[in-house]
This record gives C-alpha cells, sequence and structure tokens, in this order.
C-alpha cells in the first residue's frame, strides 16, 4: 500500500503527517519535501530500545544523502523526560555545534517526541524538528504541537507549543512494539473514534482482531483516521482555547490514576481507558449521556486487551484531590470532558463533586 498523507493546518502554516510503510528509508527524500534540507547539521533523538533497531539505518541513509547527523541515545520511560537529560542533550547539541537553520529529529514514542519537541522549541528560541513516531500511542503524541517535560512536582508542567516540520510515520516500526504498548496506543486511538466519530469506533468493533495482530492495512487506516481527528481538531484550536479540551477525555481521571500509581504500574493508556469508562458512567448518571455509552465505552476497550476497572489500591478520596491539582483544572474547579453518546462529547464544567465521588465509590 502506498503510504497516505493528512495536513495539519494551522492558519497561514501547515505541515504534513505521512503514514506508511519503510518510510525511515525515504527519510532524506521527506525531510526536504518538509523544508529540512542537507545543508542544516541534524540531531536525531532516540532511546536505548529504540536505538537498536532503527538509528543505525536511519543514520546511513540521511548521511548517504549529504545530511551531517549527531545522534543522541536516552534512557527508556517517563523519568527521561526530565529537566536532567533536557540539560543533556541541550550539552550535546551546543557542543556539536547546531544551530538556528539545524533540525531535530525525534525518533521514538511520546517519551522521546516531548522530550526532544521541548529541546527543539527552546534551543536557540526554537529550531525545527520532525517527528518520528515508532509507538502506536504517538500517533497522538506526534500531532499537535504539545511538547514538554515534567517537574518533580507534576507531569508536563514545563513545556512549550511548538509544530513540527513533518510528522513521518513508517508504521513498520510498531512491529517490534511490545503488546502492552501496542494495547495503550489503542486506548488514544479508541478516544479518537469515542470524542468524534461513531462509525470509526464501530469499525473499530469490527476490526479488532485484525488491528490487534497489527495487520497492515488495518492498522494504517486506523492511524489515518486518529490522526485525522487529533489533527482537525488541533487545526480548530491550535493552543487549547476551547475544543482542543476535548481530547482530554478520560485524562482527568487518568492522569490521576497514573499519578498515584507512581507512573509505574499504570501506563498511560491503561490509565485514560480506566478514566473514560468512569467518566461515561458518571455521564450516565447524572443524565448527561444517552444510556448504553458506557457499556459500550467498555465493551470496546475491553477488545484491545486494556483495564476498564478501577485500579487496584487507590481510594477515590486521593484521586479527587490528585484531580484538582491537574493543570487542566482552572481555579480548583473541576472541568471534565463527558460524553453525550459514543462519537460526541463535551466539557462539562462544576460537575457536583458528591456525585463524582459517589460514582467512584461504587467502582472500589
Ligand atoms: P514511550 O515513548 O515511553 O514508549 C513506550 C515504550 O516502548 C518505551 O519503552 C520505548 O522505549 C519503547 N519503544 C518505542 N518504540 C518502540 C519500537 N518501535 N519497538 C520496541 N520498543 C519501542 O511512550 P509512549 O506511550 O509512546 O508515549 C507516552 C508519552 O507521551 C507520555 O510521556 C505522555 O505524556 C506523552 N504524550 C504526549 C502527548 C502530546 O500531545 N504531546 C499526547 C499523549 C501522550
Ligand atoms: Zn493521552
Amino acid at each position: 500500500m502506498e503510504e497516505q498523507t493528512l495536513t495539519v493546518e494551522l492558519g497561514e502554516r501547515s505541515y504534513p503527517i505521512i503514514i506508511g510503510k519503510a518510510l525511515l528509508q525515504q527519510a532524506p527524500e521527506l525531510l526536504k519535501d518538509a523544508g529540512v534540507l542537507s545543508k542544516s547539521k541534524l540531531m536525531v533523538i532516540t532511546d536505548q530500545h529504540v536505538a537498536p533497531q532503527y538509528l543505525e539505518p536511519l543514520l546511513t541513509v540521511l548521511t548517504s544523502a549529504g545530511y551531517q547527523v549527531e545522534s543522541s541515545v536516552i534512557e527508556p520511560g517517563e523519568q527521561s523526560k526530565s529537566l536532567a537529560d533536557y540539560e543533556k542533550i541541550m550539552t550535546e547539541a551546543i557542543r556539536a555545534g547546531l544551530d538556528r537553520k539545524s533540525a531535530i529529529l525525534a525518533l521514538g514514542g511520546g517519551v522521546v517526541g516531548d522530550l526532544a519537541g521541548f529541546v527543539a522549541a527552546t534551543y536557540m528560541r526554537g529550531i525545527d524538528f520532525v517527528q518520528m513516531p515508532t509507538t502506536l500511542l504517538a500517533h497522538d503524541s506526534s500531532v499537535g504541537g504539545k511538547v514538554a517535560i515534567n517537574h518533580s512536582l507534576g507531569k508536563n508542567l514545563i513545556g512549550a507549543f511548538h509544530q513540527p516540520k513533518a510528522v513521518i510515520y513508517d508504521t513498520s516500526t510498531l512491529r517490534t512494539l511490545p503488546k502492552r504498548e501496542v494495547a495503550a496506543g489503542f486506548a488514544e486511538v479508541v478516544k479518537h473514534g469515542l470524542i468524534a466519530d461513531e462509525s470509526f469506533v464501530n469499525w473499530l468493533e469490527r476490526e479488532s482482531e485484525a488491528l490487534w495482530s497489527l495487520e497492515p492495512e488495518v492498522l494504517a487506516k486506523a492511524i489515518y483516521q486518529g490522526c485525522r481527528v487529533k489533527a482537525e481538531i488541533v487545526s480548530a484550536d491550535e493552543t487549547e482555547q476551547g475544543q482542543r479540551a476535548l481530547l482530554n477525555l478520560g485524562h482527568t481521571f487518568g492522569h490521576a490514576f497514573e499519578a498515584l500509581s507512581s507512573y509505574s504500574t499504570l501506563n498511560h493508556g491503561e490509565a485514560i481507558s480506566i478514566g473514560m469508562c468512569i467518566a461515561a458512567k458518571l455521564a450516565e448518571r447524572i443524565g448527561f449521556a444517552q444510556p448504553g455509552t458506557y457499556e459500550r465505552t467498555r465493551h470496546v476497550l475491553s477488545l484491545y486487551r486494556l483495564p476498564t476497572a478501577w485500579p487496584a489500591g487507590l481510594t477515590p478520596e486521593a484521586v479527587l484531590e490528585s484531580m484538582k491539582r491537574d493543570k487542566k483544572t482552572v481555579g480548583g474547579k473541576l472541568a471534565l470532558v463527558l460524553p453525550r453518546s459514543i462519537g460526541s462529547v463535551e466539557v462539562v464544567k462544576d460537575v457536583d463533586e458528591e456525585v463524582i465521588m459517589r460514582v467512584m465509590r461504587e467502582e472500589v
């Protein structure tokens, strides 16, 4: 199958999301099309899981095409989205002589993308960067220009909006992704359906077996549709003044679950899977959602082997406290994204805390 391209439109600017097999081998041409020319020095940032498989071949094609390329390899995992790693990469970039015409290539999952993107956003007040996602979850994180690192007091607290020049999504890289990470990625794919497209959810239900076994054609379609929903919402609201908040379905609960499990027992996708289920149950309970929305939400997530039940060991009190500290809250008021039906969500302000507590207590 040929590659597919989507465009993220941002006023005067736009950038392509290119999805297809073996795209890393075509990196020089794709970079040139995106305006990253061979006179600019490049720095590839990746992690220790991705590097052994995909770094050398990428460096080889780029060097053969005349690019001068440096690379920096971080330890895998959320703890690398840190000030310490940020400083380390900055030091490497300065020593390597990257200048304002240089570009950063983020080869990896959301951790690499967020960290490398934040380096690019701030190196010499901002240089170009290109996202090269290698996880399914990164269909979400690589699109939209939110880049960030964590502070010890909270996740993604230090960041910027910095849009990539292009997203080059080589779906062949997903073959080596551990199954638990595949499932986590599907949580965000399903989220994009639940937010905006009921027919996509129907399709995700029908094709779950083919998708779970990463059949190339259906997988590319799922990534395309997920990116399309994200790209449309980002195009309408680049800096999260309104509509973009809808992408946080399941995330206020999910961030609390992640934080309270110290980012170890639950990964991001698992946490938001449970979060989307609780949001749907709550929405039905207050008469906001169509009956059956919760059951469908739970069903489609369970097809992708995602958890849908309350995370063991967490108390509703602690979850509510953590939700109030989320940076999405303004003035301590909880604004939740709740479904109306499958494929349609809204931001609901001032949901009664007592009702939230009651729904959570039933789940424990
Ligand atoms: P990740 O980058 O940690 O990748 C998951 C694991 O898979 C890691 O161990 C990684 O080394 C490994 N891996 C990556 N690609 C591989 C491959 N092809 N083969 C084998 N192993 C591979 O995590 P993620 O789930 O991709 O991203 C999570 C991060 O994304 C979180 O930090 C989250 O905050 C962020 N995020 C950002 C946005 C955004 O808009 N910026 C949106 C959603 C999530
Ligand atoms: Zn997410």
